[in-house]
């Protein structure tokens, strides 16, 4: 698909701060009704003045070094004009010239396999609109509501260069900006719109359109294989695609034609006269130094340190949360052991379970790899252990794995009771000897089958299969 070109604009919302951009309402609005935290400056009313929200630059800048662009040496906010209804002022306070972070790059899995390097345009801050509140889908709404409750949220802007190729690529791309905000901590993305994302797409030589506002990262992917497919559509039939902003629909999975792009020009920005030039070169430093060890790094570490493999490594480092659960246990498990366990067992059953890994406990990470190290328990038994755990939730939080192993008659077969059953088995099996003597390895199945049976399913299958070859060739 390499004649396919997309670029994405990120609205993040830094909704880890504790109040709007310009104004002291409280940031915490998600369940509260509507228009209820605003005040004269979010409403945009004559007279009321912004003051900036400090700590919302100083988490622009950590996003911007994080993202590994050039910081400003000064940066000022600028008037966007444009009359909506979701703003009320007439402007949204945001950057134009100067903004926050320029010409950087993150690196991700392209489709080919290898890793590729993702510009980014630029990160600018700015005010989050209002919200409109459509009664049924947007072109066919008989009326809308707007709350104000979101109008001056702050925001940063994430544009990256037309870099990527696929909807897929667009795809990893946001889960890997996604984990280095939830690195930096500056944003909760279990909130609803905490991340929105216009597209801009085209097919090489064609003009390009721009997907609005997409929530969630598989509408993003949905809504991009949608716009391919049109404008394929279009160009085989020889209809020019038209420059246009359109609107994803995701109940019937489609784009619609909201206006015709509009340029920078139309918007007349002039900068906020309201506002200073604010000098940010001096925060720099200390914002540098006090950045996280973020995911990449992280990664390479625990290939290193704990001698993973990148696959396990990069599972691992996908999240913060998850990172530290790995490294706490691995301080008192084996490391090789506890990687194969987290990033291929547990995550797999917390993300079929929609549950996050707050959820398992250390603890009981450790006891069940500990149990496996000494024998206690087969790999059967520990999944088992870990689904009975996490389906229990919420009725029962931090349950003993030992416990359930015993409730579930889990232990496995003491060692000699096995050798007993492996000799009986083979004793019985006469017929079947023979036939593995005679070359049929397939044979052994049988007399497996019936150590598995004395024993009642609780030794390891594979352990049998070793002891069961190991007694045939010695008589
Ligand atoms: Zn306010």
């Amino acid at each position: 698909m390499d004649d396919v070109i997309i670029g994405l604009e990120i609205h993040v919302q830094l909704n880890r701060l504790h109040s709007k951009m310009f104004c002291g309402c409280s940031t915490a609005y998600h369940d509260s009704l509507p228009n209820s935290h605003t005040c004269p400056v979010c409403l945009g009313l004559p007279g009321s003045l912004p003051v900036i929200n400090k700590k919302a630059v100083e988490y622009g800048i950590k996003v911007g070094l994080a993202l590994n662009c050039k910081i400003e040496e000064e940066t000022l906010f600028y008037r966007k004009n444009y009359y909506y209804p979701d703003l009320p002022k007439g402007f949204q306070i945001s950057q134009y010239d100067y903004p926050l972070a320029t010409k950087g790059h993150i690196m991700i899995l392209g489709d080919n396999g290898a890793e590729r390097n993702i510009r980014i345009n630029r990160a600018h801050m700015e005010e989050d609109p209002g919200r409109l509140v459509h009664a049924g889908t947007i072109d066919k709404a008989k009326y809308t509501m707007v709350d104000y409750n979101r109008c001056g949220m702050p925001l940063l802007e994430v544009v990256t260069e037309p870099d990527l190729c696929s909807p897929k690529e667009a795809r990893v791309f946001l889960d890997k900006l996604k984990s280095i905000l939830d690195y930096l901590d500056v944003f909760d993305g279990t909130q609803e719109g905490s991340m929105r994302i216009d597209a801009n797409i085209s097919l090489k030589g064609g003009d390009r359109s721009e997907v609005k506002n997409i929530t969630g990262f598989k509408g993003v992917e949905k809504a991009l294989s949608y716009e391919i497919t049109r404008q394929k559509n279009l160009q085989r039939r020889n209809i020019k695609v038209v420059q246009e902003t359109r609107h994803f629909d995701e109940l019937r999975n489609i784009t619609v034609s909201i206006r015709s792009k509009v340029g920078a020009h139309d918007y007349r920005y002039f900068p906020e006269c309201d506002l200073a030039v604010m000098r940010i070169a001096p925060w720099v430093p200390a914002i540098r130094a006090a950045l996280p060890e973020l995911p990449d790094v992280k990664r390479e570490r625990f290939v290193k340190q704990y001698s993973l493999a990148d696959d396990h490594a990069k599972s691992l480092t996908s999240e913060i949360k998850l990172a530290n659960f790995y490294e706490a246990v691995a301080a008192r498990a084996s490391p090789k052991l506890a990687a194969v366990w987290i990033a291929d067992v547990l995550k797999g059953e917390l993300n079929y379970r929609d549950l996050s890994i707050e959820s398992f406990q250390e603890e009981q990470m450790i006891e069940i790899l500990q149990m496996l190290e000494k024998g206690k328990i087969s790999e059967d038994g520990a999944v088992q252990i870990i689904r009975t755990l996490l389906d229990r939730i919420p009725i029962e939080i931090g349950g003993s794995p030992s416990k359930i192993a015993h409730e579930l008659g889990l232990g496995k077969a003491e060692d000699d009771a096995v050798q007993k059953a492996v000799r009986e088995a083979v004793a019985e099996s006469a017929a079947a000897v023979a036939d593995y003597k005679a070359g049929s390895e397939r044979a052994l199945n049988f007399v497996v089958g019936l150590v598995m049976k004395k024993t009642r399913g609780k030794a390891d299958a594979g352990e049998v299969h070793r002891l069961v070859k190991a007694e045939v060739e010695k008589a």
